[in-house]
């Protein structure tokens, strides 16, 4: 990848993107108010508290595998040793009595070593005749076993405040034995796209209009996050109507996210009302796609005044809003940015001074992973977002891509 030497995004009076979502997650802080609800429902809900252990899972000492419970010091050390089976463990209906010097107990995968047992040996290197089994040499003291408390310890911290829960969660807190999960409550998103062109679906286009499909995109994101969504529509530019539509939004909303009219030619009066309104600051990105974007307060909500092409709002929303919105349900820490390094099956040459966000998909090379570009790399063009599967990540100094350069990629998956 070849690299420009000046032309950092500060000397050109654009926000760098470390800086913009610096400035975005530094002043937020999680909303309150929680509930209890059963633990299937706590799925993609934040936990609001520490999940304590009751106690040890497992709860006792016991089989890894199908086999027999021994004692280690009854087994020579350079012979093969012959044990009486005096009984059998199954799981959940434990071997009651006793095994004692020279005896072994048959014993099944998750049933409690007996008393006096302490080693496990699997089935398929003993050899039993009747009732005696004929253990090899080699064995070792406590193989086998799986520890009482190994996978949690009682009074121990199972799942930390702000642990997002996905299934391996349920399953843990199932696990312990408790019904009900303390979680944060959902967080309440308002969002409306603007623009006199934007027309809703479900009725036919006017000359010059485009059908709002930012409203759908926010819609997918919103809902994958588990938001609670109070989608408004389509507001005209209109500064009665877009003030109107902002009030109400922040009177019920955590937060307000809206698509359009932020650039240089639309903004000025959304810039007067929104001083009336709250505090809003309105940044020149210095990224690609996605210039402008505008992030503040009004009222008791946070707004992201997101760009107006499609593929924009989704790089802007991936980029600074996603972040901060799991932030706000308590995400805590928050997931580390996933990047990791791809070989280039395309060149480009790029402007220095902005980051840029190409759409990649991604192939199992031979010892490598490789990228290529998915489609027309247009801000427009949403069926470049549909064919990729990953963001080409490339840096502000970047001025060209060869093919054979390592490039980094941010993948979709887990993301979208
Ligand atoms: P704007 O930032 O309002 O100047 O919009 C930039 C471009 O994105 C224009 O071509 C708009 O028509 C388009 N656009 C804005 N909002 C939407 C939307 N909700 N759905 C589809 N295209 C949009
Ligand atoms: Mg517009």
């Amino acid at each position: 990848m070849t690299q420009a030497s000046s032309g950092s995004a500060d000397s050109r009076n654009f926000l760098g993107v470390a800086e913009a979502r610096a400035a975005i997650l530094d002043g937020l802080s999680p909303i309150s108010g929680w509930e209890r609800v059963a633990v299937r429902a706590a799925l993609g809900r934040v936990l609001a508290e520490d999940v304590i252990a009751p106690y040890n899972v497992p709860a006792h000492d016991n089989s890894a595998m199908d086999g027999y419970a021994v004692r280690a010091q009854d087994l020579a050390a350079s012979t093969e040793t012959s044990l009486a089976i005096v009984g059998t463990a199954f799981a959940g209906r434990p071997f009651s009595g006793i095994v004692g010097a020279g005896q072994a107990v048959r014993i099944m995968t998750g049933a409690s070593i007996p008393q006096g047992a302490d080693t496990v040996v699997v089935q398929e290197v003993a050899r039993r005749e009747h009732d005696r089994v004929f253990i090899p040499t080699g064995q070792k003291k406590g193989q086998n076993l799986r520890r009482a408390g190994e996978d949690l310890a009682q009074g121990g911290v199972a799942l930390a405040a702000g642990t997002r829960c996905g299934p391996a969660e349920l399953g843990l807190i199932a696990s312990l034995g408790i019904a009900e999960a303390a979680v944060r409550r959902p967080l309440r998103v308002a969002f409306f796209s603007t623009g006199d062109e934007i027309a809703s679906i479900g009725r036919p286009l006017g000359p010059g209009e485009v059908y709002d499909s930012n409203r759908y995109t926010l819609f997918g994101a919103l809902s994958r996050l588990g938001c609670e969504l109070l989608d408004m529509g389509v507001v005209p530019d209109r500064p009665e109507a877009l003030e109107a539509a902002f009030r109400d939004a922040a009177l019920t909303a955590d937060v307000v996210i809206t698509s359009g009219g932020v650039s240089v030619g639309e903004a000025d009066f959304i810039r007067q009302m929104m001083a009336r309104l709250g505090e809003v600051a309105f940044w020149k990105l210095a990224i690609k796609p996605g210039r402008p974007m505008a992030f503040g307060r009004i009222g008791g909500a946070v707004l992201f005044g997101l760009p107006g092409n499609p593929v924009a709002v989704m790089v802007t929303f991936y980029q600074f809003v996603h972040d901060a919105l799991l932030k706000l349900m308590g995400v805590s820490p928050l997931p580390p940015a996933e990047r990791f390094p791809a070989r280039a099956d395309f060149s480009l040459r790029k402007q220095p001074g902005r980051t840029e966000y190409l759409r990649g998909r991604l192939q199992r090379a031979p010892g490598a992973l490789s990228v290529a570009l998915a489609g027309a790399q247009g801000s427009g063009v949403l069926s470049s977002m549909s064919e990729a599967d990953c963001f080409v990540v490339l840096p502000e100094d970047c001025t060209a891509v060869q093919p054979g350069d390592t490039v980094l990629v941010q993948p979709f998956h887990g993301l979208m």
